[in-house]
């Protein structure tokens, strides 16, 4: 999920595994033969020791077990990125969870593969979010409680009623995603995506909301700032 090389020529990589998030460092990996299997959005069977001394576990080998190359294509790459930001800030070193891997894993592939990457990344942030117990209120309005709100909380990424919200009421269509995404399957969510022009207000959503409720996600957010063609929380 995360790749950094330290001025040793360490690398240090930040995986999701089906064990939970684990930091390791291959030592001198720059050097080796590690460097091109520890890749951002590789997928590697690695092999790690943990000395009693040191936090982090050391990569003693690794394998490369697979690869998606389009992620580097500029249209899917800040795609990935995002992803991979928002799984590294949702899921907590040695936290378990199978779950989390396979959702990622089949984010990352999505990503890749899919002829519409920016909805399988508005759909799979949703998810990723919704696992680890991140699910935007939607039957009631977050500022007052009335029931059924229907219009924009740009501060929070929510709904709010109309009485509350300033905004004109959400389309039909991005109302309905809104409300169901944390119930729908990904596939039912995939064969109906949004039209491009609501995605925009999708985006202001999801940044609103995982920047109040999780916060820290700058870079992310700069990220989605571009997508919505704004300046996100300016
Ligand atoms: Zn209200």
């Amino acid at each position: 999920m995360r790749r950094r090389v330290t001025p040793a020529g360490d690398i240090i990589v930040t995986l999701l595994t089906p064990q939970g998030k684990i930091k390791a460092i291959a030592r001198g990996g720059v050097r080796g033969p590690q460097a091109s299997r520890l890749n951002l959005f590789h997928h590697v069977g690695v092999q790690l020791y943990q000395t009693p001394q040191s936090d982090l576990a050391t990569v003693q080998q690794s394998i490369l077990e697979g690869a998606l190359p389009k992620l580097s294509e500029p249209e899917r790459h800040p795609y990935a990125h995002l992803l991979s930001e928002l799984a590294d800030t949702l899921f907590q070193e040695g936290e378990f969870s199978a779950q989390a891997f396979e959702l990622y894993a089949g984010a990352l592939r999505g990503v890749s593969h899919h002829h519409d990457p920016e909805w399988v990344t508005l759909v799979m942030s949703y998810k990723l979010l919704a696992l680890a117990g991140f699910v935007p209120r939607t039957r009631h309005c977050s500022r007052c409680g009335a029931d059924d709100p229907n219009s924009p909380d740009p501060l929070g990424g929510q709904l709010l009623c109309r009485m509350c919200s300033t905004q004109p009421p959400h389309p039909p269509e991005r109302l309905e995603f809104l409300r169901e995404v944390p119930r729908r399957s990904v596939r039912a969510l995939m064969d109906a995506p949004l039209p491009r022009d609501q995605r925009p207000g999708v985006w202001r959503a999801l940044e609103r909301f995982v920047t109040v409720q999780i916060g820290a996600v700058q870079s992310w957010r700069s990220l989605v700032g571009a997508v919505t063609g704004e300046a996100v929380g300016a």
